[in-house]
Formats: C-alpha cells, sequence, structure tokens
C-alpha cells in the first residue's frame, strides 16, 4: 500500500504503529496530565489499544501543518483533507486496512475521529467496503 501511494506521488508517514504496554501506558499518562477531560476519548487505557496488537498504523502527511497552520504539527482531523488522508480514505480497504474511528461514529467506537488510524484487518472483510471521505 505505501508503495502504490508512493507511486501515486504521496508522501504517507507512519507516525505510530506498534505500541507496547508500556508505551501505551505512557502515552496514557500523557494525555491524562495534559486533558484529563478528553483523554477517554483521544487515548486508549493500556491493554485497549489497537496499537498493541501490531496490525494499526498511524499515518501523516507533509500536507497537514499548512492545512491546520500549525508548523511540526503531526496529528490533526484535517488529515482528512490532505492528500495522504483523501487516498487513505478512498483506497485503504483494497489493502484490507479499515479506519477504526470514523467520524460521527464516537458513540459506537468510544473515540473521537481519527483519520489517521487505519487498521489490518485483511481483504477478505472487506470486499465491497467503501469509506466514504468527509465533505
Ligand atoms: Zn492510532
Amino acid at each position: 500500500m505505501i508503495a502504490d501511494m508512493q507511486n501515486a506521488g504521496l508522501q504517507p508517514w507512519i507516525l505510530s504503529g506498534y505500541r507496547s504496554y508500556s508505551a501505551q501506558a505512557i502515552s496514557w499518562e500523557k494525555w491524562n496530565r495534559e486533558e484529563p477531560e478528553r483523554a477517554a476519548i483521544l487515548s486508549a487505557r493500556p491493554g485497549h489499544s489497537e496499537h498493541q496488537l501490531g496490525t494499526t498504523l498511524d499515518f501523516g502527511s507533509p500536507e497537514l501543518a499548512e492545512i491546520v497552520g500549525i508548523e511540526d504539527i503531526e496529528f490533526h482531523t484535517y488529515f482528512y483533507q490532505t492528500s495522504e488522508g483523501i487516498w487513505l480514505a478512498e483506497n485503504a480497504h483494497r489493502y484490507g486496512f479499515t479506519l477504526s474511528y470514523p467520524r460521527g461514529a464516537q458513540e459506537l467506537t468510544g473515540f473521537f475521529y481519527e483519520p489517521w488510524h487505519y487498521r489490518y484487518v485483511g481483504e477478505k472483510w472487506l470486499p465491497s467496503c467503501t469509506i466514504q471521505a468527509p465533505t
């Protein structure tokens, strides 16, 4: 999938992949320290992150900082507006990846919209899935 993205002229960054229990604990503690009110919808408790499965990736884009207007920003819901975010929303399912936390699905998923977070579930499970890019 990465090779196909690069062949399409994109520059997908992988910001996060596998995380150990202790790495997730550090992330969870950081979110609880910085945003205690929203930590539960922004980060998974240690032992509950899809990143601990080793099948989940967080993607970044070189376009994000300009779109958001914040230098060096890595994660923002505006990722869906980047060329990499648009390509992933339209094509990731062809490679067996699915967006874990779509927009408007917080009641189902328990997490805020994360257009950068894709989990590999296998192509056979997503035969006719089409994930629409938010407009
Ligand atoms: Zn993630």
